[in-house]
This record gives C-alpha cells, structure tokens and sequence, in this order.
C-alpha cells in the first residue's frame, strides 16, 4: 500500500501538473509571474485600449535583467537555461498578454536565434550582449505584403554592388519593427534566400508602425521599407541559404507558442471561474448551474490537455529529440484550444465579457494573431497531414 500523501485538488492546477516541475523550474516561473504582477499586470488594460507600449524600452531591460531574452540561449550573456524553463516563462507571460509574449519571442527566439544559430562571431559579439540586456531590440522580417504562408515567393532583394548589398524592398507585420535598433532582414540572392543583419539607423531603412489593429494591441507592429539600403558583404549570414533559415527560428518562436498560449488560456479559465463562483442569477452562483460548469470543465480539460502536451514537447526539447512536426502538432493544438477557452470564458462573462476590465477579451482578440502568425492553423495542419500521409497537400 502506498501512503504517500495525495494532494488537494486544486482548480489553478486540476492535473496536477505543478509536481512534474523542478524546484529550479517553478523558481524561474515564481520570477517571471512576480515580473509580470507587479510591472505589467496593472497596466496591461490600460496599454491595450490605448493601443501602445509606453516605457517599452525601459520594460525590456527590465526582461532582460530577468534573464528571459534569449533565456534558453548559450552564451553571448544569455541565461542558457533550459527549453522548459523558457516555457514556463512563455506561459506567464502571456497570462498577461499575448503582446508581451510576442516582444520576448520576436526578440529572443527569432531575431537573437537567428543570430545566434546563423551569424558570423562579429555579428554575435555586436548583437547578442546587448539584445540579452534588452539595451538592443531586434525584430525579423520575413513576411511581405504580398507573401505571407508561402515565404519562398519573397521579393526583397539583395544584390550585390562591389563588395556591398543593396537591399529593396518591403516587408509587413512586423513585431518589435519600429523600436527596433537591429532586424534580421531575409532577401532573394542570386544564390537563393538569404539572412542580412541590418542596423536600423541604416540609410533607406524605415519602420512606419501598423495602425488600427484590434489584436495585439499591447505590441508594436511595423511594416519595413528598404529602400536601396546599402550593407558591407559581412552583413549577410555565411552558411544558410533557402528557408532552413528563417524556418529553423521560425520553429524556436512557435516552441514558445505552445507554451504561451496556454497562459491566455489559463487567464481566461481563472476569469471564467471567479465571475462564476460570484455571479448570482435565479437566486445562485451560475457555477451551480450544469450548463455553466460543462463550460468550466471543458475548458479545465483542454488547458490541461494542452500544458501536458507542452511539458512535454519541452522535455523532448531539452532531450534535443523534438522534431518541427511535433512543434506544429502542439502550436496547432494549444493555440486553437486556447482561443476556444477564451471565447468559452467571454461567454461565462455575460456582457462582461466584452469589457476591458476583465482580461478575456483581450486575450481572446490576441490569439487570432496567434493563430495567424508564425505559421497559421492551416499551415499546420498541412506540416501535420504531411507528416501522416507523406503526401504534400500545399500546392
Ligand atoms: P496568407 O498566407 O495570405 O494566407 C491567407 C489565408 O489563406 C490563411 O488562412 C492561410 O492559412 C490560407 N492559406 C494560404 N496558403 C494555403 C494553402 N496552401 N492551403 C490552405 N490554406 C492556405 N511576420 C514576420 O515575418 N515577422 C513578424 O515579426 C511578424 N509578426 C506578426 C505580428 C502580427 C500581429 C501578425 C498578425 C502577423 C505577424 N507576422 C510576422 C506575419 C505572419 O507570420 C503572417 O501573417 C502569416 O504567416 C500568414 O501570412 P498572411 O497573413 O500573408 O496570410
């Protein structure tokens, strides 16, 4: 008989999912979510309705003092910690908002991996120090206006002019763009696609910010024009040519996906079931009511569902046994369920739902970026069907 002693069940936590954590893990996590309660929680509402990030400079160096741009990095002054730690941080901070989420993904898992994984030694001892500090912002371009799920159909252009490269062209929706000091800029060469480092203070550079955007509100998204800007021959990535390039960040940044869209999810549970517990009609809490808690439960079992499956891809990250198609498999899953949970909760809301002061739609409006970028539910799906069926089904 064993006598070990079962623990509370406990509605923050319905799985029991926390004892799968170290202590090592839950501390980082504890570090994340007090940054996140005490810095940005309070203000969060306020930023989304106004459509800005005041003081994004000074939050992240704020995160990066925490340790969490380009936390699961190697060296160059990153915190080297593990996959699942970063994880863990993705969770919380997207239990905040989405938008903060993405300005540390964007930041650590696309423009700093991509240096990291793809630069020259100069390019690491420029970028990487100061991007971990957050005293550098990076963002990375690849989308276009024209050229989206289908990146190979690019058309900024990198020539050569001497030992230069000219770069032409436009890129679109892109996070970080307009507060960046550094974008990773992908372009067609006569030798395929290919990654350039581009200091943003660089003639024929400029990020005009995307307005009216009703996602994503508490994040910066630009659109870059380059316009002949003209880099020195070390400004491109030496040894990657085609889309293994941006598609191995791309597959760093929807790692986090998996994890941080849970955090919404988690949000939104919360929400759903406080106002549940309080809200009194026909004389009791509407969590008494069947319909009602067939929402919560619903909603308990997908999120669970989709932290397990995070955990562990996370553990297969950290094994270095995790493969791109198990990365869309859990993007795929986790961000639906996530939006799911969210519009499940805004409905336990009533009216209240579609008010800021309660966090659910806010972070159901997020998520439609999020089900959109870094590879939409489509894309995934294919990646997925492809996997199964060993039949392409994109053209
Ligand atoms: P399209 O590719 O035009 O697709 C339109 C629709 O058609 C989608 O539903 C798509 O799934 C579907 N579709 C396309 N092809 C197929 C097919 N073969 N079969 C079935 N369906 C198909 N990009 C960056 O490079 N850097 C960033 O930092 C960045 N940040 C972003 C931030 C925000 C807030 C948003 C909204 C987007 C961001 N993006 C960024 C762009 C994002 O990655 C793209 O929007 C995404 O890849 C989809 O491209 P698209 O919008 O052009 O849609």
């Amino acid at each position: 008989m064993n006598n070990r002693k079962i623990s509370a069940f406990d509605p923050q936590d319905p799985a029991g999912i926390d004892e799968l954590l170290t202590p090592e893990e839950k501390a980082v996590r504890a570090s994340v979510r007090q940054l996140c309660d005490e810095r940005i929680e309070p203000h969060i509402a306020e930023w989304f309705e106004h459509g800005s990030l005041p003081d994004v400079r000074n939050l992240t160096k704020e995160l990066g003092a925490l340790g969490v741009l380009g936390m699961h990095l190697e060296g160059y002054g990153c915190a080297g910690m593990s996959a699942t730690e970063y994880g863990l941080a993705c969770l919380e901070l997207e239990a905040t908002d989405s938008g903060i989420r993405s300005l540390v993904s964007v930041q650590g898992s696309l423009a700093m991996f991509a240096i990291w994984q793809w630069g020259t030694e100069q390019h690491k001892e420029e970028w990487l120090p100061r991007m971990a500090a957050g005293e550098a912002i990076g963002c990375f371009g690849l989308t276009e206006p024209d050229v989206g799920s289908d990146p190979g159909s690019m058309r900024t252009r990198a020539r050569r002019d001497g030992g230069d490269w000219i770069l032409d062209g436009r890129k679109m929706w892109i996070t970080n763009g307009s507060i960046a000091d550094v974008a990773v800029v992908w372009a067609q060469t006569d030798d395929g696609v290919r990654g350039f480092v581009v200091p943003t203070n660089t003639a024929g550079f400029s990020a005009p910010e995307i307005k009216h955007k009703l996602s994503l509100r508490a994040s910066v998204t630009s659109e870059l024009v380059l316009d002949s800007v003209r880099l020195p021959a070390e400004a491109a990535f030496p040894d990657v040519r085609g889309l293994k390039g941006p598609l191995s960040c791309l597959n760093e940044a929807r790692y986090g996906i998996v994890w941080g869209a849970m955090g919404a999810a988690r949000s939104s549970l919360q929400a759903a079931l406080s106002y549940a517990n309080d809200r009194v009609q026909f004389g009791r809490p509407v969590a008494g009511f069947q319909l009602t808690q067939q929402k919560l439960v619903d909603m308990a079992l997908e999120y669970s569902k989709g932290v397990l499956l995070a955990l562990h891809l996370g553990r297969r990250k950290d094994a270095g046994t995790l493969r791109p198609e198990q990365v869309s498999m859990g993007k795929l899953n986790n961000v639906r369920e996530a939006l799911e949970i969210c519009r499940t909760a805004r409905t336990v809301l009533g009216a209240n739902g579609i008010s800021l002061e309660y966090p659910v739609i806010r972070h159901m409006n997020n998520l439609e970026s999020v089900l959109t970028y870094e590879g939409t539910v489509e894309m995934h799906t294919l990646v997925v069907g492809q996997a199964l069926t060993g039949l392409a089904a994109f053209r």
